[in-house]
């Protein structure tokens, strides 16, 4: 696995396997890895012939320092298991590799980014396409893969790449769980014991959810069902529980048939900010 630090480096070494007629498959991440990001290493194993990771912090998607701050970040780890796991190569840059001067370009996914994820950390959607777009400028790839465990993110990057014609195309992958039912997330180290006990709650709240969707039971009620369940738990602060069209993310006010809908929460647990979704139909 050939690691690389430089955006020349990263550009020179893709445009070399294109040129050579490799496929190349694309796994943009935040490092900290865990059994979900490899499911997305091996989807892009199967389906390319070269694999390039790439683990980037990224400031400009963070509204809040603190998070950034505290994210977790075990780079030689990273390496040990994206090496086993087929990757070919490993971009590591720096921030000043990535951002050599401060961007002026703002992006606007319109209703896309005025609710969940959008709505409640403003800016980070810009932050996002951004690096994406330059990861994707830089690398060329012809597939990249993401993780439906961002639902929300996936819509987004999918209207990227529709808007800016990015020639390549997104792969979703499902999300990837523990035993008992909490979406891995880089985020789970930093809960303490008490709050890792209690965190099955997101699933357990989903997934009783779900089932009233699909007995009909209406957005309304189900939401305020979910969020009652959620602020229950004492150490349980919700930040949003939506009822949602799955492709438009607009907050439903009734089903529509034909139409799949999303779940989608998030939650500060014991001082740590947990996303989870899950898609009905
Ligand atoms: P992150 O490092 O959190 O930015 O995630 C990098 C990629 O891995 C994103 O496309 C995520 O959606 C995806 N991902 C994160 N957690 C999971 C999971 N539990 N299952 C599947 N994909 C995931």
């Amino acid at each position: 696995m050939q690691i690389l630090t430089t955006a020349a480096g990263l550009h020179a070494y893709t445009e070399t396997a294109r040129r050579a007629g490799r496929r190349l498959g694309l796994v943009p991440t935040m490092g900290a890895l865990h059994a979900g990001h490899l499911q997305l290493v091996a989807a892009a194993r199967a389906q390319c012939d070269e694999v390039i990771a790439t683990i980037f912090v990224n400031p400009t998607q963070f509204n809040n320092p603190d998070d950034f701050r505290l994210y977790p970040r075990v780079p030689e780890a990273d390496a040990d298991l994206l090496r086993p796991a087929g990757c070919t190569a490993l971009f590591v840059p720096a921030v000043e590799e990535m951002y050599p001067q401060p961007t002026v370009l703002r992006f606007d996914f319109g209703p896309l980014e005025r609710v969940m994820e959008g709505a409640h950390r403003p800016g980070h959607f810009n932050g996002v396409a951004t690096v994406v777009s330059k990861l994707f400028h830089l690398a060329r790839p012809h597939q990249a893969f993401f993780g439906q465990k961002d639902w929300q993110q996936v819509a987004v990057v999918r209207q990227l790449v529709a808007d800016l014609s990015f020639d390549l195309e997104i792969v979703a992958c499902p999300t990837m769980r523990e035993a008992d039912g909490l979406a891995m997330s880089s985020r789970n180290r930093r809960l303490d014991a008490e709050a890792r006990t209690s965190a099955p709650l997101l699933y357990r709240v989903l997934t009783a959810a779900a089932a009233q969707v699909r007995q009909g039971v209406l957005p309304a009620r189900v939401q305020a069902a979910a969020e009652a369940a959620l602020a229950a738990e004492p150490r349980c602060t919700p930040e949003y529980f939506a009822v949602a069209d799955a492709q438009t993310l607009q907050p439903l006010r009734a089903y529509e048939p034909g139409r799949a809908v999303v779940l989608c929460l998030a939650v500060h647990l014991g001082g740590v900010r947990l996303i989870d979704n899950v898609v009905v139909g």
